[in-house]
């Protein structure tokens, strides 16, 4: 094994041979790694436009390689990718993948339509630390981060799996870094992640197509001002540090002011347009006027958009989704401030694809043998709740499997 090969391998969780997932590599890495093949840098650029543009994983198929250097490839080097176990489609076009990440983990990953753009939603972490009240993979705990290959490995899937639109351009127009997990509490692995989505020989992304959703931490949001500049959203949920306390506890430890702050500065320091700041809507909690005249006053004058995404109820939740006239009454009166404020609307209901919804019914820790495969489901997976539980049993998968509904009740 060469050098480079061997700090390659360090962060190639996929890899269960000791072959180095090339998809794992920014672009200076495989650089660093062809040469330590004998080959020059040149080379790299090559092997990306395979990788990425054509979304080969085959080094037979890279007929402009030397013959004897596709065989080295082959010894040392792979392409490896999350395996799909189900794909669901919802009857408004969104498509939700489960992806079993190493054999013992699962993911889903979820892609959504809409006109003149696709977005792909994907998932940083096995489960979540953060543990915010309305969330339901919280419910699941954490069980690791993901390596750069596992994540940038569900873009590529996803554009293998989806091609390319009649005009040749590819369906998958845009990253949202959405699904599960916290992307900042992976923060070396999501930064080169998004590296690698941006780069022209890479995914080719424009920096406002790559979003990376945080809870706010804010130490590392102040980092990623300086180490990227990918369009950034922030779960705000409560104008107050009371009210967030109890929906985003990472807020005790940095509470609104600081996370503002930090917004500001990431603004200042990328040139960026504006920050998104996502809000949950829950009934009777965080949606009546006086909140919404709290947030107006946080963010007038700001270079600030907010989201408001109606809350999606999942087993075991005592929060309810606010009605459609609340939502808009909120809106109304964030527009009322000069504040852009919008609607998310909820896509793929009927696969449990929504928001806050990637994780299930399947409990921590619980073993679910899929045909011969023993996936640990620890941290959680699933958005597919009902369906993924019932999918399992329809597979006639039994064995070892202990299916509960998820945690009690949480709420204020
Ligand atoms: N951890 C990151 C990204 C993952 S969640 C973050 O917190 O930003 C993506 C968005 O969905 C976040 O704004 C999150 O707060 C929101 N969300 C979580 N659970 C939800 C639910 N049940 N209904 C609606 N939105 C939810």
């Amino acid at each position: 094994m060469t050098k480079a090969h061997a700090a390659a391998c360090t962060d190639n969780r996929m890899n269960a041979s000791s072959k180095t997932n090339l998809l794992g590599l920014t672009r200076g890495d495989l650089e660093t790694f062809v040469a330590g093949l004998g080959q020059k840098p040149f080379r790299a650029r090559q092997l990306m436009k395979w990788l990425y543009k054509r979304s080969a994983g085959d080094f037979e198929a890279m007929s402009d390689l030397a013959r004897s250097f596709r065989a080295e490839l082959a010894e040392v080097a792979e392409v490896r990718v999350p395996e799909i176990l189900t794909v669901q489609a919802s009857a408004d076009g969104t498509r939700k993948w489960l992806l079993a990440m190493d054999g013992t983990q699962g993911i889903e990953m979820v892609f959504i339509p809409e006109p003149g753009r696709g977005t792909l939603c994907i998932s940083s972490q096995v489960g979540c630390a953060l543990d915010c009240s309305f969330c339901s993979t919280a419910q699941q705990g954490f069980n690791r981060n993901l390596s750069v290959a596992e994540i940038v490995g569900q873009v590529w899937l996803a554009n293998r799996e989806l091609g390319y639109a009649p005009g040749g351009d590819r369906i998958v127009t845009n990253v949202v870094f959405m699904g599960m997990g916290e992307p900042l509490a992976n923060y070396r692995n999501v930064v080169a992640a998004c590296e690698l989505l941006m780069d022209d020989l890479g995914f080719d992304l424009s920096r406002r197509r790559v979003t990376v959703s945080t809870s706010g931490l804010v130490p590392q949001m102040l980092r990623l001002a300086e180490d990227t500049n990918v369009a950034l959203a922030v779960s705000l949920h409560a104008p107050d540090d009371a009210l967030r306390n109890e929906l985003v506890p990472i807020n005790r430890k940095h509470p609104i002011r600081d996370l503002l702050a930090a917004c500001w500065h990431y603004v200042e320091r990328q040139n960026a347009r504006s920050i998104t700041f996502e809000y949950v809507m829950l009934d009777g909690v965080n949606d009546q006027p006086r909140h919404a005249r709290a947030l107006g006053e946080l963010l007038c004058g700001r270079p600030a958009k907010v989201n408001l995404i109606p809350f999606n109820p999942f087993p075991g939740t005592t929060f309810r989704r606010s009605s459609p006239a609340v939502i808009e009454r909120f809106r109304d009166m964030l527009n009322g401030r000069g504040i852009i404020a919008t609607t998310r609307r909820t896509r793929g209901d009927d696969i449990d694809a929504a928001c806050g919804q990637l994780v299930g019914r399947v409990r921590d820790r619980t073993l679910v043998r899929l045909g011969s495969k023993l996936m640990s489901v620890a941290g959680g997976f699933c958005a597919s709740v009902a369906s993924c539980s019932s999918e399992l049993v329809a597979c006639g998968v039994r064995d070892g499997r202990r299916v509960e509904q998820a945690a009690a009740g949480v709420g204020l």
